[in-house]
């Protein structure tokens, strides 16, 4: 009888016992929780703390947030201090050994990637700029998002060896999709190369070295404060005697100021969106990309 009930509950067990547990990935941006999806599949869960629509670099801590990384087998950063006004709190508080920047389930995006404006002198954060140790922003460029995709393949294969075929398999598909979508993206922007624009944040420097156009000023002095009148008169001036057409604004900054600059000038203000999440057409890290190239491409015709 007993015999019978532990040969029931073994039967029970193993109906009820997924495959395999899902790996739990939790990412600072959507853009990589969109890539860890792609190339993990299945194989995971995933869950990013920014959203697409929020200054990546001000996020408010949730408690929320403490309870999915304690969980959490992986943690995918963009590194670069992008994240350092709230991650390392959120991490100490999680208490799980798995996700500290030592440990195996820890992966800095940004290394490998194509960063740019790297310091060549020792910095500080003195005067507020957000950007010490280069650009941040490095998922703006495509070839950027490929080195990515890799290096969340292999973290996932270490991490979890059983997936490494279906791995290898999304990663290859995720590669595929990117060099099509890149041939298209390229074609609609190679009309535009050499445009110069002014953008409010310095966040699209990679963007701009893909798809060659010519960041010319922004509308912050710089990275991470905010306009000033003085500031705002000059990038008038640069944008009247460059002819500049194009002001990208993140959607995440106030419009006044990029508004009366257009007043100003004629440049038309354009909002960009840095991140998968943005809005809710922008769904992947392809979509991203469809975006913002179909918007930039939209605001220039007219314009020539
Ligand atoms: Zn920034």
């Amino acid at each position: 009888m007993f015999k019978k009930y532990y040969l029931w509950l073994a039967a029970a067990l193993l109906v009820a016992a997924p495959a395999h547990a899902k790996l739990r990935v939790v990412t600072t941006l959507q853009d990589f929780s969109s890539i860890a999806d792609a190339i993990g599949g299945d194989r995971v869960e995933t869950f990013a703390i920014a959203k697409g629509y929020q200054d990546p670099h001000f996020v408010d801590a949730k408690p929320s947030f403490i309870l999915k990384l304690s969980k959490a087998d992986l943690l995918i950063v963009a590194g670069l201090e992008l994240e350092i006004g709230y991650l390392p709190p959120l991490i100490d508080q999680s208490r799980n050994d798995k996700i500290h920047p030592s440990s195996p389930g820890y992966l800095d995006a940004s290394i490998g990637c194509d960063i740019l404006q790297r310091p060549t002198t020792q910095v500080t954060r003195a005067m507020g700029d957000v950007h010490p140790y280069g650009n941040p922003h490095f998922w703006t460029d495509p070839n950027n998002g490929k080195v990515i995709a890799r290096a969340i393949a292999a973290k996932l294969s270490e991490l979890d060896p059983a997936g490494a075929a279906d791995y290898a398999k999304n990663l290859a598909a995720f590669e595929a999709k990117l060099a099509e979508k890149e041939k298209e993206w390229d074609a609609k922007m190679a009309p535009y190369a050499g445009t110069k624009v002014v953008t409010f944040h310095d966040s699209w420097p990679n963007f701009a070295k893909h798809f060659q156009l010519v960041v010319a000023g922004h509308v912050e002095p710089k990275p991470g404060i905010p306009p000033t009148p003085s500031h705002t008169l000059e990038i008038i001036n640069l944008i009247k005697e460059q002819k500049i057409p194009v002001v990208i604004v993140e959607p995440y900054f106030d419009m006044k100021t990029p508004n009366a600059i257009a007043a100003q000038t004629g440049a038309k203000v354009l909002v960009f969106y840095p991140s998968v999440g943005g809005i809710p057409e922008i769904k992947d890290y392809f979509s991203l990309f469809d975006h913002d190239v179909n918007a930039f491409a939209d605001a220039m015709k007219g314009k020539k």
